[in-house]
This record gives structure tokens, sequence and C-alpha cells, in this order.
């Protein structure tokens, strides 16, 4: 057989994601595990969660670990924790998951949605560092939004698609004005920054998600804090509750943010899979850099530039192309699943228009919101796979 390059693959169908398989590689440890779940008939709080605090906590380079029932629940506890709320606002990338903008207005607090770095499409220090220049001032208690007169008291970044936003800044940032630190680690367990150190090890609290499609999935929702301060954990534990402690009596208002048993069982199965399958993603990410760079695309599709340093886990493979919409559509007519993350950044969210966001306040995230693609990533994909998305690419633009 005659393998030219112009010799295009036959039609495949590859799925942006198919969990099946990967079911079908630890089926037999999660039915058993769940089977003993149900036997126990003990599903809050029980040692399938704490193991899995103690698991992800150490996995994660934190001291502390709180189990609780979603990505989203995750960012509101810890905003609640550190009492986020009215008069105050929170500093956030705009170009993210609708979670980290929408917890912080739940609180009562005013987000304040900043741009991104061009490369990394995380959170610019740049962008934070302006903002806190022309726009603040620093008063006895704290630093202040001269314009609005509420008080800056949080800074969240993103470790968007599994690359670590730039830690070194924003932990220097946070401790010069007094800012508690949130990483929304959602995409990003496992994830290291340029220093070797993982996501949610070094805010104040990390957040993750075990929702199905990120890299450590449960059967349903599910997430994580992580925390080095033992009383900030503490809080959280009894934030987790409804505030109670002991049980039935409340010295604060928390809210029902409890891990199921099962979710946790599962988790805790899946997690001794994770470096593996992140293996996957990796090696995946480095064969479509690859097939790109051999398809000679020039500026008509640009890859994801990983750090030189750093641990990249790729929760998403995300490229640029300009016709992108046409694109996804054609690849979707030749069986390609994609998605786009994400259309809308949030300062332009219609519920966020009381912020006063306007086209043009963070140009580099409307760019990447109009441009951007990610493709298919997931480990269990098939390197003939690949080869088909990236030829399907190349017919476009031809
Ligand atoms: C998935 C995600 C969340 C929310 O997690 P859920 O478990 O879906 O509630 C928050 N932030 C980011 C960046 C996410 O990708």
């Amino acid at each position: 057989m005659n393998s030219s390059p112009t010799r295009s693959p036959a039609r495949q169908t590859v799925p942006l994601l198919d969990l099946k398989l990967q079911y079908a590689s630890i089926r037999d440890e999660v039915l058993a595990v769940m089977a003993r779940v149900c036997e126990q008939q003990a599903f809050i709080l029980g040692p399938e969660v704490t193991a899995l605090e103690r698991a992800v906590a150490e996995y994660s380079g934190a001291a502390h670990g709180i189990g609780v029932s979603s990505g989203t629940d995750a960012l509101l506890l810890a905003l609640m924790a550190v009492d986020i709320g009215p008069g105050q606002e929170v500093l956030a990338p705009t170009f993210t998951f609708f979670a980290t903008g929408g917890t912080i207005a739940r609180t009562g607090a005013h987000p304040v949605f900043l741009d991104i770095d061009p490369v990394s499409y995380n959170l610019s220090p740049a962008a934070v560092r302006r903002f806190i220049a022309d726009s603040c001032e620093r008063r006895a208690d704290g630093l202040y939004n001269r314009a609005s007169g509420r008080r800056v008291t949080a800074l969240m970044p993103v470790h968007l698609y599994g690359q670590c936003a730039e830690m070194d800044a924003f932990v220097e940032i946070a401790r010069s004005h007094g800012l508690h630190l949130i990483e929304d680690a959602a995409q990003a367990i496992g994830a290291e920054d340029a220093g070797g150190a993982r996501a949610g090890s070094r805010g104040d609290i990390g957040c993750f998600s075990f929702f199905p499609t990120k890299n450590l999935g449960a059967f349903g929702d599910a997430g994580l804090c992580t925390a080095q301060d033992p009383e900030l954990a503490e809080r959280m534990r009894v934030l987790r509750v409804h505030g109670g402690k002991p049980k039935y009596y409340h010295s604060l208002i928390g809210g029902n943010f409890r891990l199921d048993e099962l979710q946790a069982a599962v988790l805790n199965i899946k997690l001794r899979h994770l470096d593996a399958w992140t293996a996957g993603r990796q090696r995946n990410a480095a064969q479509y850099d690859a097939l790109f760079k051999a398809a000679a695309l020039g500026d008509r599709v640009r890859t994801p530039i990983a750090p030189p340093r750093g641990r990249h886990i790729y929760n998403q493979y995300v490229i640029r192309v300009a016709r992108r919409d046409e694109l996804r559509a054609y690849l979707a007519e030749q069986g390609i699943g994609t998605e786009i993350y994400y259309p809308v950044p949030l300062h332009l969210q219609q519920c966020f228009a009381y912020l006063g966001g306007r086209a043009g306040d963070c140009p580099v995230a409307e760019a990447a919101a109009r441009e951007s693609l990610a493709l298919p990533i997931f480990p269990e994909l098939q390197p003939a796979q690949l080869e088909y998305v990236v030829d399907a690419i190349r017919r476009f633009h031809a």
C-alpha cells in the first residue's frame, strides 16, 4: 500500500469524548467497590470520601482535602470560607467556564473580569497589575476600587485547559495587596507550574471538579477543595454541612456541599489510573503537534503552546483558526466532534450586563472566543483517528 501524505485516511468517527472506552478498562474494579458501598448503605461522608480527600490532597501537594458536591460548589464554598460577599470585588479571568464568575456573583460580591494571556489563555498577570495600578487605591484596611468604592478582596485565576496559570505572579500580587487567592483548578488536576508546584497547592484554596468530562471524572457531579491551612480547611468542613458544629448548632450559615460516598468510591479507583490517562493525553497532544507541523498549514491553524517547563494535562487541546465556525461544521460532517470553550467571555454575558462590560474591553479573550476550537484529545484515541482529524482540517484549508 502506498501511504503517501497526499492520500487521505478512510472516513472514521472521532467523538470529542468517549467515556465508554475508559469505563471498559476499569469496569470490574468500579463495580466491585460500588457493590461494597451498597452493602454498607452508608452514603454520606464515609470512609471513601475521607480516603479520596487524603489522596487528592497528597496528589495535589496540599495538606487538606474537602470533598464537595461539584466543582461549582467547591468555588462557592471557597468564597464563603474566606467571607467574600456584598461590597467586595473579586478579580477573575473573563475567558473561563461560567461557574468561575457565577459563584462570585452568587456570594453578593462583584466579579471584575479581566483579560487573558494570548499564549496560555490564562488570566493575564499584566491585566491584573494594570487594573490594580489604574483603578484601585490602598486604604488602611485594604485595596479599593476607586470608581465603585468596593473593596477588592480576592483573586481567582483559572488553570484553563489543564495548564497552570502564572502562579508566581499571582501569589506575589495576592500577598502584596492582601488578597485571598483561590485557584479554579477544575480542569487541572495534576497540572504543574514552571516550578513544579501542582494546581491547588499554592493558593489559599484550590477548587477541583470531577464532572465526567474532566480528567478525573465521577459518575455524576463531584468536586473537592484543597487547602494548606488547617483552620481554613476546618471552616470549609463545617460550611459543607450547613455550618453546623456540633451538628444542629450553627455559628455559620453554610450549605449542603457534601460529596456522595458512591462518587468518592469511583474516584478512588480512577485516581490510580490518572497518571496513565494523563500520559495518553500528552501523547495525543504531541502527535497532534507533529501532524499539524507536517501538514504545514502555517498561520491558518495555531496549535497550543505548552510552557517549556511545567506539566500540561491537556483537559483540552485547543487550536486557533480564523474560519472557526465553518471548520467546525465541516468537521461535524466528517464525523469529528469538537467544542467551543468558550464562545462568549463572561464580561459579555447577558446576566453580567449590570457590571457594564463592553465589547473591546478584553480584546485577547474576545479573539479567543471567536477563533478557538477544542479537538478530541481523550487518552483512548487511536493514532489513526488523530491523523484523520488533522487531515480533515488540512482538506478544509486546501
Ligand atoms: C467544570 C468547571 C467548573 C465547574 O465544575 P462543575 O463540577 O461542573 O460544577 C468550574 N470552573 C471551570 C474552569 C470548569 O471547567
